[in-house]
């Protein structure tokens, strides 16, 4: 059993993060103040913080600690651990010792890539993008006043749910029933709050689920209501994640149009239809040419589509090919995912782990897609990590010019508050704190996660938040 004893500090978080890279998801035994790894070699280390705010790791004949500045306690910890984990088991990881879902957030802190080489192990290409995607990150975030309200509006229901999901959808396939009195409760919670918001909207983003989900009448409806109630001015920019193409109606693409939608997601995750029916997706690849067509042709020139990299039942350098005919169709927007598995999705934990075997593969086919889209004139402007992706990658948001999205830069950066609208929708209010150019301090006020709930106590969460956001 592998084995993390812990000194001098009580940082379980950091040192589970670091030892889940290289061995699984870990069990923090706070009592006998170890961690302790599902898998590994039978050893035990200890990680310890000294006095003077150095840390080492030390084995029984091996001692491990970085020579040069001092971090952070919490960061100080991480990095003499990485160094033992990684030199037992001979591996590095594409991210070093940073374990944070916001890389972008670090390399802000930097004056270029190479420090984030030195400080923190991460690899030369992988800092280089945390860097320059940092860089675009405040460009885009700057157009976004602080004073300014961000809005999200989400429908948890989808036609039918993908295997590999994580969301908090609901399949209409048996709820279809809830889908006519989820849209009402919507509206109702948006008019509630509506008259109480006295700032600036900056970005909308209608997302789930699958938004268009919805029969044509209730979703124009929906529209119509965030446009009468909201103050959506017409530099906003609106979002509506279209996602599946077996949802979007001549009806629903000119509804949105008519309202003006600035921005639409259309999400293949794969080219490959032999996939996607495979993960119950119910379309094919020539379903979403036809739609993005279609998008095209109803005027819509800023359309983002999502890829995930790593998909069961098709190879990694399926990915490249899936990435080759997005660029052919030359969307504004791709962004490019990497699979990881939470509690909720189907697909097996094995399946997605079964991806270390494969790191290295999955590794260079996300390079060659970033190489594919750099080539093509597509810069990253966003990117987050995910706990748990098996393999250490990230998700990047590439854009052609100046397109990339205001409401994914200013939602990620923690540094513009969000008021939510629907089931299982996180509002929160971002405070700046003193010494800190970039981090901000954030509260959370989580709406109730499941729809049948929220229908019935739709009053109670718009109080809660007027409450919350003191309107
Ligand atoms: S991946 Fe998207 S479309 Fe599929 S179930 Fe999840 S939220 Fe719905």
């Amino acid at each position: 059993m592998f084995e993390v004893i812990l000194k001098g500090h009580d940082k379980y978080y950091g040192v589970s993060d670091v030892v889940r890279m290289f061995f699984g998801v870990p069990e923090e035994l706070k009592d006998e103040g170890k961690v302790v790894a599902p898998e590994g070699p039978d050893i035990r280390i200890t990680n310890e913080l000294l006095p003077d705010g150095r840390s080492v790791t030390y084995s029984e004949d091996k001692v491990y600690e970085f020579e040069g500045g001092l971090l952070e306690p919490g960061r100080e910890i991480k990095r003499s651990l990485y160094l033992a984990l990684s030199d037992i088991t001979s591996q590095r990881m594409p991210w070093g010792c940073l374990t944070g879902i916001r890389p972008t957030l670090v390399a802000c802190e930097e004056e270029d890539a190479k420090a984030l080489e030195d400080k923190y192990f991460v690899r030369p290409d992988k800092a280089k993008l945390a860097f320059e995607t940092s860089r675009e990150e405040q460009r885009i975030l700057s157009l976004v006043p602080e004073e300014s309200l961000c809005i999200y509006v989400g429908i948890p229901f989808c036609p039918s749910r993908c295997e590999y999901c994580s969301f908090i959808s609901s399949d209409i396939s048996c709820h279809m029933d809830r889908l006519v009195n989820y849209e009402a409760a919507l509206e109702r919670e948006i008019s509630l709050i509506a008259s109480s918001i006295k700032r600036p909207v900056s970005a909308v983003y209608v997302g789930g689920g699958t938004p268009t989900v919805f029969e044509e009448k209730e979703f124009a409806s929906l529209l119509d209501c965030m446009f009468l109630n909201l103050n959506i001015t017409p530099e906003c920019e609106v979002t509506v994640e279209a996602g599946r193409p077996d949802t979007i109606t001549d009806g629903k693409l000119l509804a949105m149009k008519d309202h003006g939608i600035t921005r639409i997601c259309i999400n293949p995750q794969t080219m490959r239809s032999e996939t996607l029916l495979k993960l119950g997706r119910k379309h094919t690849a020539e379903d979403i040419v036809r739609v993005y067509r279609k998008a095209e042709d109803t005027g819509f020139d800023l359309i983002n589509m999502d890829l995930i990299a790593g998909l069961p039942y098709e190879n990694a350098d399926e990915h490249v090919k899936s990435t080759k005919r997005l660029i052919e169709l030359s969307p504004a927007n791709i962004t490019v995912h990497t699979l990881y598995k939470k509690r909720r999705a189907s697909i097996s934990r094995e399946q997605v782990m079964d991806l270390y075997k494969t790191r290295g593969e999955l590794d260079n086919c996300v390079a060659e897609s970033y190489d594919l889209l750099k080539e093509a004139g597509y810069r990253p402007y966003y990117m987050y990590r995910q706990k748990d992706t098996g393999h250490g990658l990230e998700n990047t948001g590439f854009a052609k010019g100046n397109t990339g999205s205001l409401y994914n830069v200013a939602m990620m950066s923690d540094a513009r508050d969000v008021l939510s609208f629907g089931a299982g929708g996180m509002s929160k209010r971002c405070f700046k704190q003193e010494g800190e150019k970039h981090k901000h301090r954030v509260e959370r006020c989580p709406t109730i996660k499941d729809a049948l709930t929220y229908i019935e106590r739709v009053e109670e969460m718009a109080e809660k938040k007027i409450a919350f956001f003191g309107m």
